[in-house]
């Protein structure tokens, strides 16, 4: 089966109401192209660099999702035209992509990352430094910026109940701060969870955006 079956099969089995984020990270831009041409529109990538350069030689109505950790220094290649940041996990980063949204005239759609694996490997703020961060003086002075919701990243376990635990507390998480700080604002709605060994469950646990890499585009190659 080639990738435009498998990303077929996948837009069929999940609700109309998720969103799907075809994960292009390390694929050529002839992959990415042949599911663009098929009608799919909305791609993730991981490496700010990457992301840029794909972005230059492709269609512009491609909706860009940067999913992975993002560095200060590194948030200008993507400033001028990413649609959501997933992964903000800290005051500083978030501050960096207030500064160059508003270089680029722009607000910058940015989903708090939630630390729900409890691994050393990965990223994400715990509730509580999420909460402080969105009671800060220096959040609240930053207009360029829109925090729409939540993204949290499974363990990498076989144990399917310790991830439905985790996509569990991350939907708490995100609706014990939309209580605490957007209620007001419909804007801050999504659960970004779930990626091709779990979106199925993810889906169950209310997420609003899977991020699905290697069961549309097949397995990655690291070492080209
Ligand atoms: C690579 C990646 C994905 C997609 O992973 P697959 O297992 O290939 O579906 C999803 N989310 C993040 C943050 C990633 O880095």
């Amino acid at each position: 089966m080639g990738i435009v079956d498998n990303i077929k099969l996948i837009r069929e089995e999940i609700p109309q109401n998720v969103k799907l984020i075809a994960v292009s990270k390390t694929k050529p831009v002839e992959d990415i192209l042949e599911v663009y041409n098929s009608g799919h529109k909305v791609f993730g990538e991981n490496k700010p660099q990457e992301l840029r350069d794909k972005e230059t030689v492709m269609p512009k109505d491609i909706e860009w999702h940067f999913i992975g950790h993002l560095q200060t220094n590194k948030v200008k290649y993507i400033a001028p035209f990413v649609s959501l940041i997933h992964g903000v996990d800290s005051l500083k980063v978030l501050s960096e992509i207030n500064k160059q949204a508003i270089r680029n005239e722009r607000v910058i759609d940015c989903l708090i990352q939630i630390d729900i694996a409890h691994e050393e490997t990965k990223f994400g703020l715990f509730e509580d430094q999420a909460r402080e961060l969105l009671n800060s003086d220096v959040f609240f002075s930053m207009k360029n910026v829109r925090i729409c919701g939540v993204m949290g990243i499974g363990s990498i376990t076989d144990d399917l109940n310790k991830t439905r635990r985790e996509f569990k507390e991350l939907k708490t998480t995100f609706h014990k701060l939309k209580e605490e700080f957007f209620l007001k604002e419909d804007s801050f709605s999504e659960v970004s969870m779930g990626m091709s060994s779990d979106y199925s469950l993810a889906i169950e646990e209310g997420s609003t955006m899977v991020r699905i890499g290697s069961s549309i585009f097949g397995e990655r190659d690291y070492l080209k």
